[in-house]
């Protein structure tokens, strides 16, 4: 019996002999099938092919944990340390023995939070090793394809974790779109973690929002409308969306509010029609 993690999205499944016959976050309109068909790894071929971590300080007390080569959606997790324990932010499919001790060093997880289900990745493996506790909106379940009795489903807009950590539930390119807010991030000025519910498009000095990226398929306006008011009384200078270079170091609660005003336009209007 194996675990089976789908190239494409990363995702590893409920234990079974074969693999499964399809992945229904690939299938899901947010993702796709790859170029060559639906294929399959386990974490013990992982690490046959040489894949490992990458660790990298991204600010005092968080720090960036990726997969070398980049593997399926190519995410990297954040580990934040606190007094109460640290949180990782979303996850990633691939684990070693090298990479829990590595995170052992840096004090372990005390719990895990994920952004959406395309970075549900491996957080069971990741649960399982460091005991912590995985928490998940209730309104992304029917994604989980690996249950276990390690993931909390929360439900509602917020939740408090520790050390005045709060996961707020964005939503847009997923019902149960979460976001992390971190009041002591950027030298106390307050961090957003995004994972891609807000995400940091090319040009850093501005962020996106979208139903599917790989498909280009936006949000409605109204939706745009909704996010922006959720996420405007809660402070934050830097927001770090899924990638090492995709961060907003300065200002960045500022220039979440004038995206989302862009975007508005462009998609009601035209951005060339009312400048
Ligand atoms: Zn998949
Ligand atoms: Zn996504």
């Amino acid at each position: 019996m194996e675990h089976w993690i789908c190239v494409t999205c990363g995702s590893q499944f409920a234990q079974s002999q074969e693999p499964p016959t399809q992945c229904p976050i690939c299938l899901d309109q947010r993702q796709y099938i790859g170029h060559q068909g639906q294929q399959w790894t386990t974490l013990g071929k992982m690490q046959q092919d040489g894949y490992h971590t990458i660790i990298q300080q991204e600010e005092s007390h968080l720090t960036g944990i990726d997969t070398t080569p980049s593997f399926a959606i190519g995410q990297r997790a954040l580990l934040i340390q606190t007094d109460q324990g640290n949180v990782l932010w979303d996850c990633i499919s691939f684990l070693d023995d090298e990479t829990v001790q590595a995170v052992q060093d840096l004090g372990g997880i005390a719990a895990i939070a994920i952004s959406h289900p395309h970075y549900y990745s491996s957080m069971i493996e990741w649960a399982e090793r460091f005991h912590a506790p995985v928490y998940l909106h209730e309104a992304d379940r029917q994604w989980v394809m690996r249950l276990d009795k390690c993931i909390t489903f929360w439900s509602g807009e917020t939740m408090s974790l520790l050390d005045g950590i709060t996961l707020v539930r964005l939503g847009g390119h997923f019902a149960g779109g979460t976001v992390l807010h971190w009041p002591r991030g950027a030298e106390g000025r307050g961090a957003l973690l995004t994972g891609d519910i807000i995400y940091v498009v090319a040009d850093q000095a501005w962020v996106s929002f979208m139903y599917s990226y790989p498909n280009l398929i936006p949000l409605p306006a109204q939706e745009i409308r909704r996010m922006r008011e959720t996420i405007a009384p809660y402070p934050f200078e830097r927001l770090y969306a899924a990638w090492f270079e995709r961060v907003v170091r300065a200002d960045a609660s500022t220039v979440v509010q004038q995206s989302a005003e862009r975007y508005i336009k462009a998609i009601e209007e035209g951005l060339e029609r009312c400048s």
